[in-house]
């Protein structure tokens, strides 16, 4: 409190805060506990208050914060600031029910509310998920920034998180050692999980960089399954071996699928069946969309003597033969009479979700990537 008014260190530059310092007509106090104030600088940068003797109760105490934990939230707070955020720092709040929240960093601009938690010791990803629930009935939209001290951590940390949702941004922060000691990158990705497919550029930015991307929108959230697939056919041209028709007729060869991952779309060719146990919903919506463009009989399942048992079949167009699945080969590329078809859009069940991944699993990426 400078003499009646709460003010925050973050909003002066440099030199602003050294003439702070030397205003000796002013009287300075803790918001706290109203106890005297003295005005510090760390060595990392960070403006800051203290008290000018040490409090007598632990309310008063930083909770054992680091230097590095402070600096943190000095940096989100002044960049917040600077993009015109009215900004508060352990800001206290009630949920409707009545429950409490403390924000490291809370700020307001026009009708949005955020807060900024930069988590420094771990926290499991239930508590998170619970403190998020709080913010999200107050009305305040939460971003995580989750410490590490080491890439490896780094990875682990994010790791815990991998499955993350829309409702839950979560990010790592790391201060690289090597580089000037000012930098702390966001990361959005951890490097162990390689197997998977990845078609995003990872986050990496410095952390202004990071909360004024995140501010303004340039970090949206893209989900990794779509609930749509894609579906095409190829079609070969065969003779009818019913001799008393003898006509050539379109036969449906085998179905191919395309998926969209985070939003790109992939064909994946081991996902290519024959038609024979095509499921019903998928049958009904090739028939009905395709079968007429393209000139095929609807596919069926027909009882076949051949097999001694039943599947899902061609017929011919003309006498309604059966066109027996082992007279087709599985592969008709080569095939001069072979068409694909355009693509119909036929529901995702879902069979490449990864496990512990569900629709709404996705990843905060920056727009335009
Ligand atoms: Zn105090
Ligand atoms: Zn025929």
């Amino acid at each position: 409190m400078k003499n009646e008014e709460q003010i925050y260190s973050f909003v002066y530059s440099l030199k602003g805060w050294i003439a702070l310092k030397e205003d000796k007509a002013s009287s300075f106090s803790m918001a706290c506990c109203g106890n005297q104030a003295i005005l510090k600088t760390s060595n990392l940068g960070t403006q800051f208050f203290a008290h000018k003797a040490k409090p007598e109760t632990n309310d008063c105490s930083t909770g054992g914060e680091t230097e590095e934990h402070r600096h943190i939230k000095y940096l989100v707070s002044k960049t917040l600031f600077e993009c015109g955020w009215r900004v508060e720092v352990e800001k206290r709040g009630f949920t409707p029910s009545g429950e409490e929240w403390i924000a490291d960093i809370y700020a307001e601009k026009g009708k949005a509310k955020i807060a900024i938690e930069v988590q420094w010791s771990p926290q499991t990803f239930i508590e998170t998920r619970l403190r998020q629930e709080k913010y999200a009935q107050s009305g305040v939209r939460c971003a995580w920034l989750l410490r590490s001290g080491s890439m490896k951590a780094r990875d682990a940390i994010v790791g815990d998180y991998a499955y993350s949702t829309k409702d839950m941004p979560v990010f790592s922060i790391y201060k690289n050692k090597k580089q000037d000691e000012q930098t702390y990158v966001v990361y959005n990705v951890n490097k162990l999980k390689t197997d998977s497919y990845e078609p995003l550029e990872p986050i990496s930015l410095e952390l202004e960089d990071f909360i004024k991307s995140l501010v303004s929108s340039k970090i949206k959230f893209t989900k990794k399954y779509s609930p749509v697939k894609r579906l095409y056919l190829k079609i070969i041209k065969q003779n009818c071996w019913n001799r008393r028709c003898g006509g050539t007729t379109k036969v449906v060869t085998r179905m191919y699928f395309k998926e969209m991952v985070f939003g790109i779309e992939i064909e994946y060719l081991f996902q290519s069946k024959a038609i024979d146990d095509c499921d019903d919903q998928i049958l009904k919506a090739l028939n009905s969309q395709l079968s007429k463009a393209y000139n095929f009989a609807p596919l069926r399942r027909r009882y076949s003597k051949t097999v001694g048992g039943s599947y899902v079949a061609n017929s011919c167009i003309h006498c309604d033969a059966l066109m027996g699945k082992h007279l087709i080969g599985y592969y008709n590329d080569e095939d001069p009479s072979m068409v694909k078809t355009h693509c119909i859009d036929i529901p995702n069940k879902g069979d490449l979700i990864e496990q512990g991944e569900s629709f709404e699993f996705g990843k905060w990426v920056m727009k335009g990537m």
